[in-house]
């Protein structure tokens, strides 16, 4: 049964991420903090994920507290890990299963109206700064029928939205050697009756196909909303993160996509503070952000992983400069935010609801768009889709009226 406090837990399993070092170092940190919750009740912690595939048989000497490891390719064994960690009483660590095997037979069970589905898993780019390639592997896809049977099937128990998962879903399919296989995937998920929406993160520019943008922009339940990383807006930088396109190659894509949906939303991520990065190529990067006026922009303060290429590079930029540029970047981008929601003002949306507002006093819920609105409604909304006429605009949300429900 859930608990509200890890307190009270009898099982916590920690999910973890080694993209970033920062990410990383909290995970040490709060497995370090719950020493003693187990000492007190002897419950059982398990840790998966990439982090114990990156950090490998030194996780289990840095804290033996742990009592199941567990890898990206084992989380469908967790149920068995448990049983077998019961029945030995001894730490159980599982973290090689065969990719393919464990993909195909993949098999999500939820009742709940929305759900993350993993359609690709690894990644074969190699960007120098990043460390999935090492930790999750080759791109491996799951077959497409399997995956049109199990949202068919969590449809009919109540699934409203999906959102389709992979490091690159653009490439999903070419492992199958079958081209333009996620165009294909958007069309079919389309037709399931009672599915309202399809989401999908993330696309790599250099992935996306003319055939995908129009399978999103001509099927009306793939949302409007399209996150691509950009990383950097200096051609030089790009070069050295391995991207394989230039700013020119991005701006010429986020055309295409304009001129197939003008209303679509697009958002991205960037990197600062990559070995080599000049005060002209930051100003590349405040151009291309300028350009594009974004939806929303994560930024990233590069962190080196262990055994990538870009570790070796020794040109780093100092770590005060490089929050000067985030402090710079973050302002000028809070601003575009701030400029495209007030453009919605006036408008009548839809909005799934999700639950309470992150204050608590209102309702909250997302656009196709992925726009976050809060509004004042009764809680028996949550999980339905109402029209909001929208009031006012923030960086970060908007606030409106409900003026309707949606069929
Ligand atoms: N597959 C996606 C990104 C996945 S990782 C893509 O290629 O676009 C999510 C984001 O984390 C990346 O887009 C990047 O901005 C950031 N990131 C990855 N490695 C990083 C590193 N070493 N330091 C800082 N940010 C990093
Ligand atoms: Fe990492 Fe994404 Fe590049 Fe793959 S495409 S190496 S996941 S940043």
């Amino acid at each position: 049964m859930p608990v509200l406090s890890y307190k009270e837990a009898d099982l916590i399993v920690i999910n973890t991420c080694s993209v970033r070092e920062h990410a990383e170092n909290r995970l040490f940190g709060y497995i370090r903090s719950l020493k003693h919750w187990k000492s007190s009740n002897g419950s059982i912690l398990a840790v998966g994920g990439c982090v114990p595939e990156r950090v490998g048989q030194d996780m289990v000497s840095m804290f033996p507290h742990i009592d199941i490891v567990f890898g990206t390719k084992n989380f469908s064994s967790l149920p068995s890990l448990l049983m077998q960690n019961k029945t030995e009483n001894k730490r159980v660590i599982k973290t090689n299963d065969d990719d393919r095997t464990t993909l195909q037979a993949q098999h999500v069970e939820d009742d709940s109206p929305r759900v993350f589905l993993p359609i690709i898993r690894g990644c074969t780019n190699y960007c120098t700064y990043c460390v999935v390639p090492y930790t999750r592997g080759p791109e491996i896809s799951r077959p497409l029928e399997g995956i049109i049977k199990n949202v068919r099937i969590l449809a009919k128990s109540g699934l409203k939205e999906v959102t389709l998962l992979g490091q690159n879903v653009n490439c999903y399919g070419n492992d199958l050697a079958k081209t333009d296989l996620f165009a294909t995937l958007l069309y079919r998920l389309n037709e399931i009756d009672s599915l309202r929406r399809i989401r999908f993160l993330t696309s790599n520019p250099k992935d996306i196909s003319d055939k995908t943008i129009e399978a999103i922009s001509s099927n009306e339940k793939v949302c409007q909303y399209i996150h691509i990383p950009v990383q950097s807006g200096s051609d030089r930088i790009l070069k050295r993160m391995n991207r394989r396109y230039t700013a020119s190659d991005y701006l010429k894509l986020i055309d295409r996509i304009r001129k197939y949906m003008p209303d679509a939303a697009i958002s991205t991520d960037v990197i600062l503070g990559f070995p080599g990065e000049q005060a002209s190529d930051f100003n590349e990067t405040i151009r291309i952000i300028n350009k594009v006026c974004f939806d929303n922009a994560y930024v990233f303060i590069y962190s080196p992983r262990p055994g990538t290429k870009a570790a070796n590079y020794d040109d780093t930029v100092s770590s005060a400069e490089t929050h000067r540029r985030f402090d710079e970047l973050i302002g000028l981008q809070k601003n575009i935010c701030l400029k495209n929601n007030k453009k919605m003002v006036g408008k009548a949306l839809e909005v799934f609801v999700e639950g309470n507002s992150k204050r608590g006093d209102m309702l909250t819920g997302r656009t196709t768009t992925n726009k976050v609105v809060n509004f004042k409604g009764k809680r028996d909304l949550v999980d339905s889709f109402v029209r909001i006429d929208i009031k006012e605009a923030g960086p970060f949300s908007l606030k409106g009226e409900i003026c309707g429900a949606v069929e």
